[in-house]
């Protein structure tokens, strides 16, 4: 038995899975079996952010390995506290932090936080949490229910109540009503189609939010740790949130999640909790990842890197106007528009076999989250592979 057969056999056959068979990496590139390199534009979907093969992430995780993998949150953990301590410092928010092992186990302790906070601040409990359509909040049932994409909650329920969707960020005021107690939103839409929030609008509801005692809950999993360039996008939209939470990019592929909260009392003892969240392991890689990001932003070559690939990518859109209508997103989360007549699943699997990884967003979007330590050589190996595959569409 092959391993594709073993994959098709013995896994759940949940992904539609590519049977490129990826060893090795340095960097943004992946090589397969076969001894071919590949280009990756999609970090494994925005979370490999010091990219593959990282020789100070994975001598830290090793070091770290050999010593203490996981204790429990029963006795001090000395990284996750120093990296609770970094998060509050790197982000500029008066913040304490709980851990959690994903993006989606991160939403549902942001969502417990609104609820309790429903529960005991104000007169008539609060409950009703508003998010938007397209948005992308994770797999767990709450995360989905809160995730407003109605196709993606069929047989799965019933749901726990309380969340309504908005169309945009105009229509949230609609939907406020005495029993809401938080909105939920992604500052750019990942999973949606690459779709940036407009920064005065946010700034506005953030504002309207806080003057009526209803909490902002930013999902950061894609956005956060310099995806957009910043810190977090909450940075760059200048905006303070009452919860954020983290993911894919924080721990450079190895899992954990985080909910950064400025309500320091809102959970006590025994509200909530998790087995693996923050383990040295976890929190020890973090803490790494932070530090070379940290190093890569101070000397300018993340923010060079960023305007390098917008403008390449702007060029591409220009330059293949049967194929793309425009150019969308924020720092190292981008994307393209396809063409009406266009799929954007076709782009992706030419790109492939030119070895270049692009992803898909939404209906139209294909997608670009490159390692955040991408080089200019790699970027232009990329997009030679990149117009390749679109000259042969
Ligand atoms: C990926 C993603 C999630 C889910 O994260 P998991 O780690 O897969 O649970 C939630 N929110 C956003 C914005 C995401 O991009």
């Amino acid at each position: 038995m092959n391993l594709k057969e073993m994959d098709q056999n013995y896994v759940l056959q949940t992904y539609a899975r590519n049977y490129v068979h990826f060893v090795k990496g340095e960097n943004s590139i992946l090589y397969d079996a076969e001894g071919r390199d590949y280009v990756d534009f999609g970090s494994g979907i925005a979370v490999c952010s010091v990219g593959h093969g990282n020789r100070r992430l994975a001598d830290a995780i090793c070091d770290q390995a050999g010593k203490l993998i996981h204790t429990s949150n029963l006795y001090l953990i000395e990284p996750q506290a120093r990296l609770a301590k970094r998060l509050a410092e790197l982000s500029g928010y008066d913040v304490k932090t709980f851990f959690a092992n994903s993006g989606a186990e991160a939403n549902e302790g942001a969502i417990k936080m609104a609820r309790k906070y429903g529960e005991v601040e104000g007169e008539v409990k609060r409950y009703k949490i508003i998010t938007l359509e397209h948005s992308f909040h994770g797999r767990t049932i709450t995360a989905l229910k809160a995730t407003g994409q109605e196709a993606m909650h069929n047989y799965f329920g019933p749901f726990p109540d309380g969340f309504v969707y908005a169309r945009d960020i105009e229509h949230i005021y609609d939907l406020i009503d005495d029993h809401t107690v938080a909105v939920m939103i992604e500052l750019v839409q990942g999973e949606g189609g690459v779709q940036p929030m407009e920064v005065d609008e946010v700034k506005r509801l953030a504002k309207r939010l806080k003057s009526e005692d209803i909490l902002l809950i930013v999902d950061e999993v894609q956005t956060g740790i310099f995806r957009t360039g910043e810190v977090l996008a909450s940075n760059l939209y200048e905006i303070t949130p009452d919860i954020i939470t983290l993911a894919k990019g924080l721990g450079g592929g190895v899992p954990i999640g985080a909910i950064l909260t400025t309500h320091k009392e809102i959970l006590g003892l025994g509200e909530h909790g998790s087995t693996f969240g923050g383990n040295f392991l976890s929190t020890r890689a973090a803490l790494e990842v932070l530090a070379i990001l940290e190093e890569h932003k101070e000397s300018g070559a993340l923010d060079h890197a960023l305007i390098l690939f917008e403008e390449r990518l702007k060029k591409i859109a220009e330059k293949y106007p049967d194929i793309f209508e425009k150019e969308v997103g924020v720092g190292f989360m981008r994307g393209l528009r396809v063409k009406g007549d266009k799929e954007a699943g076709d782009v992706v699997a030419a790109a492939l076999i030119e070895r270049v990884v692009v992803l898909k967003a939404g209906k139209n979007t294909v997608r670009f989250l490159p390692v955040l330590t991408i080089t200019k050589e790699e970027m232009e190996l990329g997009f030679e592979r990149f117009e390749r595959a679109l000259s042969s569409l």
